[in-house]
């Protein structure tokens, strides 16, 4: 009480002082769709707009408590899903320009904000008095007289509140308060320094010799990347994917690919103030006791209440069934790996850092392929203008660019999507290429999602953010066939955010049944029809050739043991942290070599994720998660084979794929959606396949 009104008035004072310097947050956008009006927002203008915007969404919460009539689906859920619209508006704003171009400044309004937020959000959540209305509306309302959604929606917000706490005393509620603030400031501090530890770290080249085996684009890249920084006539690698990738795979220096894998692999690991050891203890242990305060017996049961997985028992089934096969591939591709050394290299033992390398050799070898033969396939804009044109064939959907709509960084484009009518659908941000201060990896988000509320329908505002190999010198940004499945992968997220048809923002959406839209879209990018009409040589106009296809077709089975095994020991070492009991003093190097050794992971293949550096679990929102890209990948394999069985652009399909799974996802149980979609439940043969590890029983 006494801190609530210490920060009204401090949040006052900001008001007063604020809206009189013209901040754009406290104003209408007259621009183009009302995208944020970047060109006139400073960094100055975002801490009192989120103070205000918390402000607000507590006036708002407010009202509806004292609201004088009985409560109601109206009054109380509805009422709740429409507060904090002002807070969402700026928050989307600051937390895409943080994580694409962070800059102290913003970290440290980061650092200020993010513990209010979490302090706000449970002061919602943890307000007795709303919680009696909103259980007096769950246990009296006539279900029947609701929508689908709206049922789904209630129920939503009633377990929001049971999940966090409603029904504790008021001491285990201030318990509870205190892990939260906690956990967000822990949580936010990983990622920072897992940031930081990127930006730190190059490696300079000083000697035409130390760049052995790279091919002239890398060298270029390098070369530029050192002129940027300031080293002129030098070559600098950092541990961002376009750059460190390429060196392990192509350099012939194994002393610096084992230097610059060593710095990836021990990003948080270095015992320094960037460490992140000390911090995992922490949030392990303050998760295992939030989810015991509120009767789960680990932090993964109270995580996957809500995904389609429901509990650890059906995680850990699926992970095993895959492990095995995948391990015994991975076995058989090092073997081969180590024949080639045999062979061709010398006396030496394949370690980590040799994997990438040998990959390109023994493919080079297999199928006579190297992927510097397709990039030059795969210039940046006629493959986004492929995935375009695959949106365009499923939902007749069309994207033209537009100039004259603000964007946040010279390089980021802008389009308008329409539907086949020409009517207005929405707007997508593309922002391809790393850059100093943006996250590593690629994700889409939003600055506006869609609604329709009181029949009042919003259009998005989506964005695609990756890292993506830029243009080098006078030659575009060609990129690797993986890169390509990446801005796929993000376009389907794109997707989903631009189709969907629903009234109310406020939504579950399971995190395994979320990488569905996402995945199935590269599927696309790899078919032969699809391929022809976007990859195109940049300076010929060529299309790739039938046998470059056929190569890449069979060069794709090429490395899944690796890929799988990397990709699983991570998910199952996140399942391994979120299902333990009891709080302790671990050492995470100690209890992750534990893990590795239990499932049998062979020291020639690290996880794809070490602790230190796991910021899907500890930084970002897949605690008890990362294994959902393996789960949806059984729906979306299931799902695309739905097509391939028929027609590769089946529009009666399509339409029930749009209206279902992108349409209402969220609005009521996601196996129903899928079901409602593909007409049965998901089977798991077409992902083994297309990962090349189906055995024949
Ligand atoms: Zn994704």
């Amino acid at each position: 009480m006494k801190y609530q009104l210490v920060s009204s008035l401090i949040v006052g004072v900001i008001i007063m002082s604020c809206t009189s310097t013209d901040n754009p947050f406290f104003t209408e956008w007259d621009t183009p769709f009302q995208v944020p009006p970047f060109t006139r927002i400073e960094t100055k203008h975002y801490l009192p707009a989120l103070l205000v915007g918390i402000e607000k969404q507590r006036t708002e919460i407010e009202t509806i408590v004292n609201n004088p009539e009985l409560p109601s689906f109206k009054n109380t859920i509805e009422a709740l899903e429409t507060t904090g619209q002002f807070l969402e508006r700026v928050e989307n704003v600051f937390d895409n320009i943080s994580s694409t171009g962070a800059t102290d400044e913003l970290d440290n309004i980061e650092r200020e904000f993010k513990p209010r937020k979490s302090h706000h959000r449970d002061d919602i959540l943890l307000n007795e008095k709303l919680y009696q209305r909103i259980k007096n509306v769950y246990n009296k309302q006539n279900r029947s007289i609701l929508t689908i959604e709206q049922n789904t929606l209630l129920d939503k917000i009633y377990r929001d509140f049971v999940r966090n706490g409603a029904n504790l005393t008021d001491a285990q509620k201030v318990d509870l308060r205190q892990i939260n603030q906690d956990l967000a400031l822990l949580t936010m501090e990983f990622g920072q320094n897992i940031r930081k530890e990127i930006e730190n770290w190059e490696m300079i080249l000083e000697n035409e010799s130390d760049l052995a085996g790279l091919p002239e684009r890398v060298v270029t890249m390098a070369a530029l990347l050192a002129e940027e920084r300031g080293k002129p006539g030098k070559w600098l690698f950092t541990l961002d994917k376009p750059s460190w990738i390429p060196f392990l795979q192509f350099s012939e220096r194994r002393d610096l690919r084992e230097k610059i894998y060593m710095a990836y692999i021990n990003r948080g690991n270095n015992n320094d103030q960037l460490d992140n050891k000390a911090r995992i203890n922490k949030i392990v242990n303050l998760r295992i006791k939030r989810g015991n305060l509120l009767g789960y017996a680990t932090h993964a049961d109270y995580v996957l209440e809500r995904s389609m997985a429901k509990n650890p028992a059906s995680v850990y089934e699926l992970l095993n069934k895959l492990w095995e096969p995948a391990l015994r591939r991975a076995k058989t591709e090092a073997a081969e790996f180590q024949a080639y050394i045999d062979r061709e290299d010398g006396d030496f033992q394949l370690q980590s850092w040799d994997w990438w390398y040998y990959t390109e050799k023994v493919c080079k070898e297999k199928y006579n392929l190297d992927e510097n033969q397709l990039r030059p396939y795969f210039e940046i804009n006629n493959v986004r203008d492929g995935a375009f044109a695959v949106a365009n064939k499923l939902y007749g959907i069309t994207f033209t660019e537009r100039s004259n709509i603000p964007v946040y960084y010279p390089e980021v484009k802008v389009f308008e999507v329409k539907e086949a009518d020409g009517t207005h659908l929405g707007i997508l941000y593309t922002d391809y290429h790393p850059r100093v201060g943006k996250y590593a990896g690629a994700w889409a988000s939003g600055f506006r999602s869609q609604s329709n509320r009181n029949d009042h329908w919003v259009t998005p505002i989506t964005i695609n953010v990756c890292n993506l190999s830029r243009p080098t010198g006078d030659q575009p940004a060609l990129i690797s066939f993986s890169e390509v499945e990446t801005l796929f992968h993000e376009f389907g997220h794109a997707l989903h955010g631009l189709l969907r048809t629903r009234t109310y923002t406020d939504q579950v959406m399971p995190r395994d049944f979320v990488e569905l839209p996402s995945q199935i879209m590269e599927n696309w990018a790899a078919e032969p029809v699809v391929l022809k009409e976007y990859a195109r040589h940049y300076q010929t106009d060529e299309p790739l050739s039938e046998e470059l296809i056929e190569k890449l077709h069979a060069s794709q089975l090429h490395n899944q043991g690796f890929e799988m095994t990397e990709y699983l020991a991570a998910s199952i070492l996140d399942m391994d942290w979120h299902t333990l009991t009891e709080t302790n003093d671990l050492n995470p190097i100690e209890f992750e070599n534990a893990s590795f050794k239990a499932m049998g992971l062979i020291p020639e293949i690290i996880s794809r994720y070490r602790s230190p550096y796991f910021n899907h679990i500890f930084s970002g929102g897949y605690s008890a998660g990362y294994y959902s890209y393996i789960w949806a990948q059984v729906l979306e394999s299931d799902a695309f084979q739905a097509f391939k069985d028929t027609d590769l652009f089946n529009q009666e399909l399509a339409a029930r794929f749009r209206k279902y799974v992108l349409g209402l996802s969220g609005t009521r149980d996601a196996m129903e959606i899928y079901r409602e979609f593909r007409g049965q439940d998901p089977q798991i043969e077409p992902l083994l396949v297309k990962r090349g590890l189906f055995v024949e029983q």
